[in-house]
Parts: C-alpha cells; sequence; structure tokens
C-alpha cells in the first residue's frame, strides 16, 4: 500500500491531462463538496479535463451525488453516469476517488466468492494512476476489503474528504499546508 500526501497529489493532478473523480458516501459525511468545486476550477483553469464518474449506488441513497455535486454548482454536463464513463478509464491519467469504496472495488468483476461479485462497478483500476481520499482503511458499506488499495499505481491520501481536497487545492494555489 503506497501513501501519498496532498503535496504530490497536487503535482500528480496538475501533470494529468484527464481526470476523474469518483464521489462516494464520504463525500456526503464530510460535506467536502464545495471543496471539490474549488479543486475542480483549479485544475480547469490550468487545462486539466475535468469529469466525474457517478455510480448508480454511491452513497446512500439514488442521486445521492448528482444532489450535492449540483449544490455546489459543479455543471452537470460533466456529470456522467458509469455506463458513459467505464470506457473512458484506459485514457484517463488520474482516478480520483473521494469517499467512495464498495463502487470501486475490482473484486466485483473478479472475485466469485466476495459478496458483491456481479455488481458492476466504477473501472477506475484500469486508470493510469489511482489516488484514493479516505480517512483510514477501513471497510465501506458492505463490509468487505478493497483490493484496489493494494494495486501499484494506487495511492492513498488519508484523511477527512474536506480537509485533504481543501489542503490539494491549497497546494495548488501555492500556498503550501496551514
Ligand atoms: P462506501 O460506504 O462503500 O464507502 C464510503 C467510504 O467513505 C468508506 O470506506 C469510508 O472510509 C469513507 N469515508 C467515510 N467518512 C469519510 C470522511 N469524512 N472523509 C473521507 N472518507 C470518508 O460508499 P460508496 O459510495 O462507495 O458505496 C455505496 C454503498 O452503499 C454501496 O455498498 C451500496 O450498495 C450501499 N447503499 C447504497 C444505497 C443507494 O441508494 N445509493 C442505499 C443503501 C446502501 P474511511 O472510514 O476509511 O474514511
Amino acid at each position: 500500500m503506497r501513501r501519498t500526501t496532498a503535496e504530490e497529489a497536487a503535482a500528480t493532478l496538475l501533470a494529468a491531462n484527464k481526470v476523474v473523480i469518483m464521489p462516494g458516501y464520504g463525500l456526503a459525511v464530510a460535506q467536502a463538496q464545495h471543496k471539490v468545486r474549488e479543486l475542480y476550477d483549479s485544475l480547469t483553469k490550468r487545462g486539466v479535463d475535468m469529469k466525474f464518474g457517478i455510480h448508480p449506488v454511491a452513497g446512500r441513497m439514488p442521486g445521492h451525488m448528482n444532489v450535492l455535486l449540483a449544490e455546489a454548482d459543479i455543471p452537470y454536463d460533466k456529470l456522467l453516469s458509469m455506463d458513459e464513463i467505464n470506457g473512458d478509464f484506459p485514457q484517463t491519467d488520474v482516478a480520483l476517488i473521494i469517499g467512495a469504496n464498495d463502487v470501486t472495488n475490482p473484486a466485483a468483476r473478479s472475485d466469485t466468492s466476495s459478496p458483491i461479485y456481479g455488481m458492476p462497478i466504477l473501472d477506475v483500476d484500469k486508470a493510469r494512476t489511482v489516488m484514493v481520499i479516505k480517512r483510514s482503511m477501513a471497510a465501506g458499506f458492505a463490509g468487505i476489503e478493497n483490493p484496489l488499495y493494494y494495486l501499484d499505481r494506487t495511492l492513498m491520501l488519508f484523511g477527512d474528504a474536506k480537509g485533504v481536497v481543501g489542503n490539494i487545492v491549497r497546494e495548488l494555489s501555492g500556498g503550501g499546508h496551514s
């Protein structure tokens, strides 16, 4: 498992052409949507192509993520459904997962013994770099391990989603940590 810092995350995002953000339940808990909007603005301004990949059951109710991102005025045409975005991951430089877990778990595709086997997931593991923001290695709603976190291409950024995204935004604006 590889950890990263807000500073390294900011540099990786800035070097990317295409970034897809996957929001999940943890983004809602942290109320990080406005910081995510700042991240979106900051990277878009610097020429990074930004999109959002929305899993139909991300969060705890249908449409949960769409409502949160709309509240932060993220343009609706940047929100793509799982089926629309899944073909894009092999051409995606960074898949940034913010407080989502089960909906990105590749065991659903390959592990016949997994309780979520057969559930369609966001194919984030096909992106060049995977970055995950969550507080710990704790499981999500389904209560199971996520092998995504142990891939060579995955970087873990531990902390509350609002605080961590805020730190990345600060790094992007050249301000450093508070
Ligand atoms: P998950 O529950 O799988 O994962 C959410 C992750 O967010 C957790 O692993 C947690 O990790 C992290 N998290 C929690 N609080 C914070 C925080 N403050 N900052 C950063 N991260 C945080 O959510 P997903 O959205 O990926 O998947 C939804 C799950 O809910 C699916 O299993 C789905 O079946 C289920 N579900 C969905 C419904 C719907 O209608 N959408 C209804 C009922 C269930 P950590 O603790 O390490 O921070």
